[in-house]
């Protein structure tokens, strides 16, 4: 695929087509849809507004995507699915979080299915897969975030089940998973840390309110387990392999959520330009002003730049090389880039970007979090530092 500015799929014909179609779904469906309820980026979602989405994406073949035909999708390239995840921000849709399944669907389970069992696969994996269940991925607490060894939750073997008790803040998708991927430390073993599939209507188990991030978006929950019992069958992978689960899959989580991040700095560019161009100040449009041009000359660069690499990454990862330096280099770049990119445009946008509700404004709000969400800019120079230096 080309590194191009403009986004141009003229070299893949499935691409082009898959992406043609995207557009028209979001454009004469999913925009009418929310536009129909009153759902904006900020809204509280329900589970039968979000199944809909599921359903109908699922219909379309857009949702999981991105996995092996086997499991049911397109085995799309991740060169591919970064196209599709940057036009899915760049519309602007609310929902566009849940039409390849990002969020508590399959994009979110696609890297654990190796660690999988056939009955793991079948109760748990699979429905999310068909868009039927939800789930959410908890390893953050309060007193442990980019420290996740920090973690106090613990899981203790007792006969042919484990007890976990802690409370894990900020998953995603919880207010509407149905099942969760916890990280815990085992009791007998702190060094060990281990992941299990819990059921959220388990005895012992409460799903709370979270706290609402600066986006505004009602998306995230916190897990309480009191003495909740689960079956030893649901330990996923070994014991002691449950950092390994978590990282690995924030690993390809960090490239993947670049295209997201560009997408929504390509929207933010896009209303930039429309707006240079219809405001006037001064007897002419803003656009004429050299200050202004060179905004957007500053704004398309660091686009481009992103993109660029981000693509470069994804095609390593396509032919099966290792992307661990260069995920945290596209996270941290990309992150920083899109960030001054939203800046830029509510600067352009004067009192306009600084209305709460207006999009630019809550573009600027979202991107603001990715430079700490799935891994702070700190810690992805740290990583890099450690791997390079
Ligand atoms: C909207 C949202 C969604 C989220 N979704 C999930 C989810 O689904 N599942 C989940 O488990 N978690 C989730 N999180 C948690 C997220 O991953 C953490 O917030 C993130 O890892 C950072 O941890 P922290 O916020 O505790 O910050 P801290 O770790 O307390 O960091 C605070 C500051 O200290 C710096 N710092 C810390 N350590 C170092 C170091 N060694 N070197 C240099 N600087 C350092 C950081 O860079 C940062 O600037 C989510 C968070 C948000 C806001």
């Amino acid at each position: 695929m080309p590194y191009t500015l403009e986004p141009s799929y003229d070299d893949n014909p499935r691409l082009k087509e898959l992406v043609e179609r995207l557009r028209r779904y979001l454009t004469d469906e999913l925009i009418p849809y929310e536009r129909d309820r009153g759902i904006t980026a900020e809204s509280r979602l329900d589970r039968a507004t979000l199944e809909h989405v599921w359903k109908r994406s699922a219909e379309l073949g857009f949702y999981g995507i991105s996995l092996p035909p086997e499991l049911g999708g397109q085995g799309l390239h991740f060169t591919e699915l970064c196209a599709l995840k940057e036009e899915l921000t760049a519309s602007g849709a609310a929902l566009s979080h849940s039409v390849l399944g990002d969020m508590g669907g399959p994009l979110r389970v696609g890297a654990i299915v190796k660690y999988a069992t056939e009955q793991q696969m079948r109760r748990y994996l699979m429905p999310v897969i068909r868009g039927e269940r939800a789930c959410c991925f908890s390893i953050t607490e309060q007193d442990a975030g980019s420290d996740v060894r920090r973690m106090s939750t613990t899981a203790t073997p007792d006969g042919d089940t484990y007890v976990l008790n802690g409370h894990k803040v900020f998953s995603s998708a919880a207010p509407f998973a149905d099942f969760a991927i916890v990280v815990a430390r085992m009791t007998g073993n702190e060094e060990a840390y281990s992941a299990f599939l819990v059921d959220l209507d388990s005895p012992g188990c409460r799903v709370l309110e979270g706290d609402v991030p600066m986006s505004g978006q009602q998306m995230e929950g916190d897990l309480v387990f009191e003495d909740c019992r689960i079956p030893a069958a649901n330990l996923l992978g070994e014991i002691g392999q449950g950092l390994r689960i978590g990282i690995g899959r924030i690993t390809l989580n960090r490239l993947l959520h670049c295209p997201s991040l560009i997408g929504a700095a390509r929207r933010a560019w896009e209303l930039s330009v429309a707006h240079s161009k219809s405001r006037v100040a001064f007897g002419q449009p803003l656009l004429a002003l050299q200050a202004v041009q060179h905004k957007l000359a500053d704004m398309a660069t660091d686009l481009y730049a992103a993109r660029s690499m981000v693509l470069a990454t994804a095609a390593r990862a396509d032919r099966g090389q290792n992307i661990a330096v260069e995920a945290n280099m596209c996270k941290l770049f990309t992150s920083e880039a899109c960030f001054r990119i939203a800046d830029q445009a509510v600067q352009i946008h004067g009192k306009t970007g600084l209305t709460r509700g207006h999009e630019v404004e809550q573009i600027f709000r979202t991107l603001r979090m990715f430079r700490i969400v799935t891994g702070t800019t700190e810690i992805h120079k740290n990583a890099i530092a450690k791997a390079l230096v």
